[in-house]
């Protein structure tokens, strides 16, 4: 299958990629995983990047195209893929069609993750990520005072663009750039959505998309 999450900041993309990775094998494409991992190596690519990571902006859409470009090359991807994070605007849902089209691999279905603004902010401002094995977790609910990951014993971080003033620009960046991106992929037939609310764990919001995909 040929899947891309939609979804604002803390909606739960990365969270539900992982889920639909572990169950059902797809090969999960981030972008935002692969843009920190430049950052961490210091290659040219992170170093471009870094000042729009650090201010919630999008990274100009040449650097993302082709690395998406790039990755969609390798033989894991030919199978299928997850896209998490990717499109982020009209421009990059243009160039995205354009390569698959040309792969001869369009887009099977596109899920969003719909959320409230102010569960965004409350979710980002809780949210650590495991440094060994990339696990999510909310420091509101089950893993509340937690130091370390419960899967792996990894230790947690927050990251840098999960401060306040920053994931309300990344909010104003998804309404502005991204919001636009379910009308778009509605008019082609191809969007399912989602509602992910307050008091749901991970695996509440999992058994809708797997409705919705009719998995
Ligand atoms: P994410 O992990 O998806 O929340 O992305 C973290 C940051 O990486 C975003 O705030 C952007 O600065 C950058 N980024 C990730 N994906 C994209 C994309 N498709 N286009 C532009 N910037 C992106």
């Amino acid at each position: 299958m040929r899947l891309a999450l939609l979804g604002a900041p803390g909606s739960g993309k990365g969270t539900q990629a992982m889920l639909l990775e572990a169950k059902y094998g797809f090969v999960h494409i981030s972008t935002g995983h692969i843009l920190r991992k430049n950052l961490r190596e210091k290659t040219e690519l992170g170093l471009r990047a870094k000042p729009f990571m650090q201010e919630g902006e999008l990274v100009p859409n040449d650097i993302v195209v082709e690395m998406v470009k790039e990755r969609l090359s390798h033989d894991d991807a030919v199978a299928g893929f997850l896209m998490d994070g990717f499109p982020r605007d009209i421009l990059q849902a243009e160039a995205f069609e354009r390569i698959l089209d040309e792969m001869g691999r369009p887009l099977d279905v596109v899920v969003l993750l719909k959320i409230d603004d102010e569960l965004v902010v409350k979710r980002l401002t809780n949210r650590r990520t495991c440094r060994a094995c990339g696990k999510i977790l909310n420091l509101l609910g089950l893993h509340a005072g937690a130091k370390f990951c419960p899967d792996c014993g990894g230790g947690l971080y927050h990251r840098d663009d999960d401060s306040e003033p920053v994931i309300r620009n990344r909010i104003e960046v998804y309404r502005e750039h991204s919001e636009p991106l379910a009308g778009w992929y509605e008019a082609r037939g191809l969007l399912r959505t989602v509602e992910v609310e307050e008091y749901y764990m991970p695996e509440d919001t999992f058994r809708r998309i797997e409705a919705a995909l009719d998995l």
